[in-house]
């Protein structure tokens, strides 16, 4: 380093001291002018519109795949059956918040309004599973077990209830034996029917 350049650097440190001291004496002398929290007992108001960590009101959530589809960075995940009402059921929704950038596609698409920025920021870990949010605390096999069960009951009643109706209406089907039956008693009650089944008299000789 030649002379030239250290006194430069010299000049370069006061300057930047001397700024700085400029400002630090500015707000020692108008404390109103703090532009500091005493974090974390003093906290930011949180302005409208502020996407933080998601949330995810699984009630009303329907499995579309519409978020998970959408999301840049893939940090949504969720997994689901068809249920015996044939509505999708949800075994299992995580967002992984370390990943999510909080660009608020996600929000965007969602056709039922489920899915919604919070205003939470704070999430400190030194373990980065901690930072999926499972939504479901449940096991999403046991889940799955429990869909899968229901559904085959559903199946099962549905074949009862078939089977049973195509035996009411093969009773409502009279048998052959019974339909002439009732043929004769329909002819033997119509004088019409009668009339025409009875012979014809031989006409009267004129003497
Ligand atoms: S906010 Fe963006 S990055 Fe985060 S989960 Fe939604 S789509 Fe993905
Ligand atoms: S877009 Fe909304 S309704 Fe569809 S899976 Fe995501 S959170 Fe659920």
């Amino acid at each position: 380093m030649g002379l030239k350049a250290y006194l430069n650097d010299i000049v370069e440190a006061v300057v930047t001291t001397a700024k700085g001291m400029r400002i630090t004496a500015r707000y020692g002398v108008n404390p109103k002018e703090e532009v500091t929290l005493q974090y974390p007992e003093e906290r930011w108001e949180i302005p409208q519109g502020y996407r933080g960590f998601l949330h995810n009101d699984i009630k009303t959530c329907t499995a579309c795949n519409m978020c998970v589809k959408v999301c840049p960075v893939d940090c949504i995940s969720l997994e689901s059956v068809r249920g015996a009402d044939k509505k999708m059921v949800l075994c299992s929704y995580d967002i992984n918040i370390g990943r999510c950038m909080y660009c608020g596609l996600c929000v965007e698409v969602c056709p039922v309004n489920s899915l919604k920025h919070t205003s939470g920021y704070e999430m400190a870990s030194a373990d980065r599973g901690e930072m999926i949010l499972h939504f479901i605390a449940e096991d999403a096999a046991e889940i799955k077990a429990r869909v899968a069960r229901q559904v085959a009951e559903a199946a099962a009643k549905a074949a009862e209830a078939a089977k049973a109706a195509e035996a009411s209406k093969a009773a409502e089907v009279p048998k052959p034996a019974d339909l002439s039956a009732e043929a004769a008693k329909a002819g033997g009650d119509d004088p019409k029917a009668a009339k025409a089944e009875a012979p014809k008299a031989a006409p009267e000789k004129k003497e």
